[in-house]
């Protein structure tokens, strides 16, 4: 028996894998939805585009699955640690972020987004792989993906340039760091000295703990 991807199993808010043109044999050539609340199938007067499920390639999921959530996977450490960075700020410990950076989000909407995210985290144990090969954890993987790609696109956080206190920079020994924002979660931040005919760029800056890194070596 072919295992089938997971989110042929009507997972609410995730659209079944299928086919492209290609079509089980009882597709009538008309589309349906699943209607959880109704707990039937409804027409939508959308002729079918691709029935056939894909197939299951990695645990529980189909390659295109495995392959957003492996990329939601590698954004959620960092992205998490911003906004909680952000959260921080507001709540009067600034941890080196100026509290007007925090105006950009909306922090309501962002605990909320990482709740749900942590909630499908929830399950997860050991590898992703090994996360998705039951049927349980397949799901909340899914799901989870779906949660931070949602967040991810409605937190376009714009962070300001931040100012490093307690660190020099390594060339020029003054405490000159700025910190830049990264332009997208896929890129690095960058540490650029502000000295005049310094300007030393410290690059591959993954996450704020590199920034103590920066200080042992200074140090
Ligand atoms: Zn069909
Ligand atoms: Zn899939
Ligand atoms: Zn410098």
């Amino acid at each position: 028996m072919t295992l089938l991807c997971i989110t042929t199993t009507r997972i609410p808010g995730i659209r079944p894998c299928t086919h492209r043109d290609q079509h089980i044999d009882s597709c009538d050539g008309w589309a349906y939805v699943w209607n959880a609340e109704r707990s039937r199938e409804e027409a939508t007067g959308r002729e079918c585009t691709g029935c056939l499920p894909r197939e299951a390639r990695v645990g529980l999921l189909c390659w295109g699955c495995w392959n957003r959530l492996e990329a939601a996977y590698a954004e959620w450490d960092r992205f998490a640690a911003v906004v909680e960075g952000i959260d921080r700020a507001v709540q009067g410990d600034n941890g080196g972020i100026r509290g007007s950076s925090a105006g950009h989000v909306n922090l309501a909407q962002t605990t909320l987004h990482l709740d749900a995210c942590r909630s499908y985290l929830r399950t997860r144990a050991g590898t992703l792989e090994s996360w998705v090969s039951t049927e349980p954890g397949a799901r909340d993987a899914v799901q989870f993906t779906a949660a931070a790609q949602a967040a991810y696109r409605s937190l376009p956080i714009e962070m300001r340039p931040v100012k490093l206190r307690r660190v020099f920079c390594p060339s020029c020994r003054l405490a000159s760091l700025v910190r830049e924002p990264p332009a997208g979660f896929a890129q690095d931040e960058v540490v650029v000295c502000q000295t005049a005919g310094c300007g030393k760029r410290i690059t591959d800056q993954r996450s704020v703990v590199t920034i103590a890194e920066i200080e042992r070596r200074v140090g």
